[in-house]
């Protein structure tokens, strides 16, 4: 069965990057390649994509970004040609023009997604894969949403059997013209190229070691988790986890498809991520990890009574991995083992009340993961509060 794998931009920053990541893909064997472009090489960097986003809003003064896009292209497309370990041929020289006359010509959609295919350009030529452009796989409708079963029809038909590079964050509308996703959406074109050629594995590569049980510029001590299911992917994505995009695990939730969240140069197994993982007690999950399932917690007000020396007593550090937060929406989720719903909503919500801290909102999404909204300002603290009381190991 295929392998799908993904590069995010902090992977790709720099023509090392370009290399070892390549190389990567050559010892795992993936057929199918999505690329982001390329990110940070340091802190105060910025992204190729958030460039493009400043040469698309400056108009007429445009052409002091669209100059510095154009200076990083050519700084890694030389070093990639000069260095003969890689074997790019002297006359690919004109796709790279190409790619650099848009960089100055394009506008909107079309110029922010030109990172992108500048990557996927070089991805391409250094492990000798076909280059299919998004615009034939990722199809947007009427409503300017991508079309997601077109999508994966014409990514099937496209794709399968193929080696392929294809740049991530973009597809093209039904009059041909290019429209990009929600940012970090490279994650997505991944997601539903996986879906539709029936990979085994989606490889998403980042920066980080996995799905971290904590954001780790709040907690430092914050490690991997091992292993989650889908639904707690999407649930602790949309609260804050930006490692993958949301929409990737909505899509891929109910199919056949892991998702492995790993760090792109390290050794370490990173965050399984499917429908088939087993929560800590050991109980078969995959029939009830159904998205649609989003259930308010029954009178959450009721729940705060939960005292950490009452009775609960099943419920231990073990039936709970991650939380994250999202300081913007004061969103929390907690991923627990899905067959202590109530007693773990007992104990988190029991927690915060007795710091004070108290939810507007608070419903299961799916099995093994509990939403709760709370006031914005609060939302470190709860997650330092969380960490502490249940997650820390
Ligand atoms: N390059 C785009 C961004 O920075 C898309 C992506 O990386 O997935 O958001």
């Amino acid at each position: 069965m295929p392998k799908v794998m993904k590069f995010g931009g902090s992977s790709l920053s720099d023509y090392r990057c370009f290399k070892r990541a390549a190389q990567s893909i050559k010892s795992c064997g993936a057929e199918t390649v999505v690329v982001s472009a390329p990110g940070k090489r340091y802190k105060a960097d910025e992204k190729i994509t958030d460039l493009l986003k400043k040469a698309d809003n400056h108009g007429i003064f445009s052409r002091r970004y669209r100059r510095l896009v154009a200076k990083r292209m050519r700084r890694i497309w030389t070093a990639l040609k000069k260095d003969e370990s890689v074997g790019i041929f002297p006359d690919s020289d004109a796709e790279f023009d190409a790619v650099l006359s848009d960089i100055f010509m394009q506008f909107g959609d079309c110029l922010l997604s030109r990172g992108e295919y500048f990557s996927a350009v070089v991805m391409s030529k250094i492990l000798g894969y076909e280059l299919v452009d998004a615009k034939e796989v990722i199809i947007f409708g009427d409503d300017g949403q991508p079309d997601l079963k077109s999508s994966i029809l014409s990514a099937k038909a496209v794709l399968s059997g193929r080696n392929a590079v294809v740049p991530g964050f973009y597809g093209a509308d039904k009059t041909g013209s290019v429209r990009v996703l929600p940012r970090g959406g490279s994650d997505i074109t991944g997601a539903i190229i996986a879906a539709a050629v029936g990979a085994e594995q989606y490889l998403n590569c980042t920066d980080v070691p996995g799905v971290m049980r904590a954001d780790p510029d709040i907690i430092k001590k914050a490690q991997a988790v091992g292993c989650l299911t889908l639904c707690q992917m999407y649930g602790l994505a949309l609260a804050g986890a930006d490692v993958v995009h949301p929409d990737a695990a909505k899509i891929l939730c109910g199919g056949n498809v892991e998702m492995v969240v790993k760090g792109a140069f390290s050794k370490e197994r990173g965050t399984v991520v499917s429908c088939r993982n087993v929560c800590a007690c050991g109980a078969e999950i995959c029939d009830r990890c159904k998205m649609s399932r989003k259930m308010p917690v029954a009178d959450y007000k009721a729940v705060y009574q939960w005292k950490k020396t009452s009775s609960s007593g099943a419920i231990s550090h073990s039936n709970f991995t991650a939380a994250a937060v999202s300081g913007r929406d004061g969103l929390i989720a907690v991923a627990y083992d899905g067959d202590c719903e109530s007693k773990a909503a007992e104990c988190v919500l029991g927690t915060l009340a007795a710091q004070g801290i108290y939810a507007e909102s608070a419903y299961f999404l799916g099995s093994g993961c509990l939403m709760l909204k709370i006031k914005s300002p609060l939302v470190t603290k709860a997650l330092r509060v969380l960490y502490g009381a249940f997650i820390e190991r």
